[in-house]
């Protein structure tokens, strides 16, 4: 790969005498009582010009707009603007994309050229050209996060809807400074996609062969996924274990022979760290070209780690062109998911450092009928068993649901079912149009008035299969928050909700119920929960430290700009055995272990894995508010109705007004209390 740039072109900014000019003559104009709102202006404004946008106290002095009134007509129309290009270009985007989304006949290799087409990603640069930016800029306030949060609990509904409109007029980063991001995402995408190992020649401790042939797996997913899935083949699944969490050290600190990878011409040993070539029957019929690399080349030269320095060294080139937000950590808290990044390490630590980890361990080890070890920390037990084999669902999903438009048909009986008024399932059900889905379905949304969500859906030749509905009931939950979110909000800018989380908590509440739609009670529902929750303790207890690891390492990016790969290396490692050293190894077996840095999302979606941990305990707290308001004779239709009409305003003060506090960890705690004890006596 090619080195990146060390330091970042700088954005030049204007000379300060032709913003105190525009300042000074625009006061000039309207009078010494605007000068504050002038000022602000004239500096967002000034922050993101350039020379070729031409004269600043021109364009101010023709768009700085003094009276309330007129400022408010002048927001309305941004708002009915912005919400036509928003909604057109999603659907050109939907309609480019149909023939590879939707299962519409036999596909044309243009297909895949359109689905990569995007329609819109000129847009904001030309917003920025056009100065329809700057307008917004020069009239409405752009906050921080900070202010956001101190004020924002007393802003009105169209002060959160203004802050939405500036805030996408926060960043004018130059279309090449993207694109080269772009090329190094995908550079990162192609290494991952790549990064595969084949078991059969992966060795145990003694030397033999554990995995069958023709294995091969992908890092970090399917490695996790296998190591789970051996929890049912008792002491042999153990030792299988033990082989996949050697090979994911091996990766992490890139002591792994570079011959391994990909290649299953070469037997490897991680234990002892040794490889020999391959015996030739034991080489699989569709063994990738054989390898360039040399048996004796050594370790994998620290590759993991130049992808992610060359992320970092991407996104902090787009550092001087977001004049608010100039760090990307800074950015991943602010601009995506709004949780000051403070706070959230402190939601994770109090899932770390709760006395809950030694007790939900304890009954992890009972099950295991053994002392806990790392591969552990994948724990995947706690499953209640479900009465009804998937055979005679399948059976009857396939029978209720032939094709997508039979779901469609089905849909306000299913809203009915779910707690829905009859008016209330009808109209939804008017504004979520089915499509046969290609892949396992998803939901998607509309974003103008007029247009309606998708909800795709994959139906096999005979008919919907259980999982298949499964996952409908789950998307429809997404397409019904949409509808509500689009078509009730008071501003088309607040559409939505605050993050992924927040949308996804709301569909697994639908998905939870589809048993139920199918006229079927769950044989133990208390048992069901309590099992599902003790599931998500430990998978929030596993992914919050895997999230720490994320962040600690692009704050010693950002002490360390010009490290080089094997430094980077050295820093992961010591970080992420760090974190295990204070809050998993004293749990997990008693040894040192850098397992934390194995997720190739460190390297292909930096700065993302904060989310997951988030999702957990944000899901937990409004399924309890939906119980809630159930216990309360709340109708659930109406319910789910009143939080996604709360719109995209900041996590805490969505949860708040949805559920009655902030964003906490405390009912994630508090439920798992309650799990472990309603365990049966033993
Ligand atoms: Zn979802």
């Amino acid at each position: 790969m090619d080195k990146p740039a060390l330091v970042a072109p700088a954005a030049t900014p204007l000379p300060p005498r032709l913003v105190d000019d525009a300042v000074r003559q625009l006061v000039a104009k309207h009078g010494a009582t605007h000068k504050a709102r002038i000022e602000q202006g004239v500096a967002q404004v000034a922050s993101l010009w350039r020379a070729s946008d031409g004269d600043l106290a021109a364009f101010c002095l023709e768009h700085f707009t003094a009276d309330a009134a007129a400022r408010d007509r002048l927001f309305a129309r941004f708002e009915t603007a912005l919400e036509q290009t928003d909604g057109h270009f999603l659907e050109i985007g939907r309609e480019l994309r149909r023939a590879s989304e939707v299962d519409v006949g036999p596909q044309l290799p243009v297909d895949q050229l359109f689905a990569g087409f995007e329609a819109s990603a000129h847009l904001l640069d030309d917003l920025f050209t056009s100065k329809i930016a700057f307008v917004a800029l020069l009239n409405f306030p752009l906050s921080t996060l900070d202010q956001r949060l101190a004020v924002g609990t007393k802003w009105s509904r169209l002060q959160w809807a203004q802050a939405r409109l500036t805030g996408r007029f926060a960043r004018r980063v130059p279309a090449d400074v993207l694109r080269r991001a772009a090329e190094v995402q995908a550079k990162a995408d192609q290494y991952i996609a790549d990064y595969n190992l084949w078991m059969h020649h992966v060795l145990d401790e003694r030397g033999q062969r554990v995995f069958p042939s023709g294995k091969r797996l992908i890092s970090h997913w399917n490695l996790r996924d296998e190591l789970k899935a051996q929890y049912a083949a008792g002491a042999d699944g153990s030792n299988r274990q033990r082989v996949i969490v050697r090979l994911m050290e091996r990766i992490v600190t890139q002591t792994i022979p570079l011959v391994v990878i990909n290649n299953p011409r070469v037997d490897y040993d991680p234990f002892s760290n040794r490889v020999k070539a391959a015996p030739p029957d034991t080489v699989e019929q569709d063994a990738p070209a054989p390898s360039v690399v040399a048996l004796d080349e050594g370790p994998e030269p620290s590759t993991r780690y130049a992808h992610l320095l060359a992320q970092f060294q991407a996104a902090r080139a787009q550092d001087p062109y977001s004049p608010t937000m100039p760090n990307a950590i800074q950015r991943s808290f602010e601009l995506g998911r709004e949780l000051p990044e403070a706070r959230v390490a402190r939601l994770f630590h109090d899932v770390l450092e709760s006395p809950l980890v030694a007790q939900v361990a304890a009954e992890v080890e009972r099950r295991l009928g053994r002392p806990l070890e790392p591969q552990d920390l994948w724990y995947d037990g706690f499953k209640a068993r479900s009465a009804i084999p998937e055979a005679s669902l399948d059976e009857r999903t396939r029978k209720k649901y032939p094709t997508a438009d039979a779901y469609r048909h089905d849909m306000p009986r299913l809203l009915v079912g779910l707690g829905f008024t009859k008016d209330k399932a009808r109209f939804l059900a008017e504004h979520i149009l089915v499509d046969p889905s290609r892949g396992a379905g998803h939901a998607m949304q509309a974003a103008r008035r007029g247009d309606f969500p998708r909800l795709r859906t994959r139906v096999e030749p005979g008919g919907m299969n259980y999982k298949g509905y499964n996952i409908a009931v789950h998307e429809m939950g997404h397409n019904v928050e949409q509808v509500f979110s689009l078509y009730g909000v008071d501003h088309t800018l607040l559409a939505g909700v605050p993050n992924s989380a927040f949308t996804e908590a709301l569909a697994f509440v639908f998905q939870a119920r589809d048993l139920e739609l199918l006229g079927e009670k769950p044989k133990d529902a208390a048992a069901a929960r309590r099992e599902a929750t003790l599931a998500d303790f430990w998978a929030t207890w596993e992914i919050a430290g895997v999230a720490l690891v994320d962040v600690a390492v692009w704050h010693w990016l950002y002490d360390h700009p010009t490290a080089t790969p094997e430094q980077l290396r050295d820093a992961t490692v010591a970080i992420a055995s760090d974190i295990w050293a204070r809050h998993y190894q004293p749990v997990l077996g008693k040894a040192p272990s850098p397992l934390l840095g194995i997720y190739s999302h460190m390297v292909e979606y930096p700065l993302y894995l904060t989310d997951y941990p988030l999702g957990h305990l944000i899901a937990l707290q409004i399924e309890e508010q939906l119980e809630r308001a159930a216990k309360q004779g709340k109708r659930f239709g109406d319910e789910v109705e009143r939080m996604a009409t709360i719109g995209n305003i900041a996590p805490d003060l969505w949860m708040t007004q949805a559920a009655g506090g902030p964003v906490s960890a405390e009912p994630l705690l508090r439920a798992t209390e309650r799990a472990l004890a309603a365990l049966p006596p033993r």
